[in-house]
């Protein structure tokens, strides 16, 4: 009797990791992970194979930060905060990264004494001294 309440209870573990890897995977792919739990619940390995072949729904958000970050480059550019030569650095390694880079970058709250008033700031966190025109240290990347 005990035996087979203890395979139950581990069938219904096995159960529950399936389903969550299920709804993890979802999740990442812009599935229902409530959906997927319960898929992954009943049909284990064959759900689990259904969700790693799908494919992912939405593009990976860091990819929108990559461009706005790109428009914020060009924007600097025009002003003529960055060179040309900078520009291209940071487009080729925006467009080749699926990592966020935030250099420069400046979200629209930050527009007013962020980029553009010139002046050399320290970074609170790390002391490294930031040229103008970023808002998130060049060293260990705390926001200005
Ligand atoms: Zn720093």
């Amino acid at each position: 009797m005990a035996e087979s309440i203890g395979e139950f209870v581990g069938a219904i573990l096995c159960r529950f990791m399936f389903g969550a890897i299920c709804k993890k995977l979802a999740d990442d792919k812009g599935y229902s992970g409530s959906s997927w739990f319960w898929w992954g619940f009943f049909f284990n390995v064959l759900a689990l194979l259904v969700i790693i072949l799908k494919k992912r729904l939405t593009p990976p958000p860091v990819r929108v930060n990559n461009i706005s970050a790109l428009e914020e480059y060009k924007r600097l550019l025009d002003s003529g905060v960055i060179t040309p030569e900078e520009f291209e650095r940071k487009k080729a390694e925006l467009l080749n990264s699926n990592a966020p880079v935030y250099t420069y970058y400046t979200p629209p709250q930050y527009n007013n004494g962020g980029v553009g008033n010139g002046k050399k700031w320290v970074c609170p966190e790390c002391g490294n001294v930031n040229p103008p025109g970023i808002w998130v240290c060049e060293s260990c990347g705390r926001e200005k």
